[in-house]
């Protein structure tokens, strides 16, 4: 029996389509309100903070602080389940950007704090690449 796959995003959402596509390059991008200037993310059509249409793609260095975590320790995903225990975290990127990521490259999972410096590292798919994180 093949090794459990880790479950990948729909390429054909519109709304979600670029900033995946854009990982295949290993970019993180996040959209910017040219109205108002919010940092949007999700990607999405409309600015969460004015509603404006006029949103912006930018690109993050991919570097940043943990805002807060958990440590998983079971799931019933085949792909989850053989990963645990892991660290799921809110990671706020310098530009400012919050997104759900794991945490790895870490020996002992309970070395991750709140606040940690952490940077991007890609997991490589065929299609795409989804944005890990490590300490920085
Ligand atoms: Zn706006």
């Amino acid at each position: 029996m093949a090794d459990p796959t880790r479950p990948l995003p729909n390429l054909r959402d519109l709304d979600t389509q670029a900033f995946w596509l854009a990982t295949k390059e290993k970019r993180l991008i996040y959209q910017q309100c040219a109205d108002c200037g919010a940092v949007v993310f999700y990607p999405r059509r409309r600015c969460s903070s004015c509603l404006s249409a006029n949103l912006e793609w930018k690109e993050s260095a991919g570097e940043g602080t943990v805002y807060t975590y958990s440590i998983v320790r079971q799931s019933y995903h085949p792909f989850f389940r053989s990963m645990a225990p892991y660290a799921v975290a809110w990671i706020d990127l310098d530009e400012g950007p919050r997104l759900v990521s794991n945490v790895v490259g870490i020996d002992d999972h309970s070395s991750v704090r709140i606040g940690m410096r952490v940077k991007v590292r890609w997991e490589e798919h065929e299609a795409l690449c989804v944005p890990l994180f490590e300490p920085a």
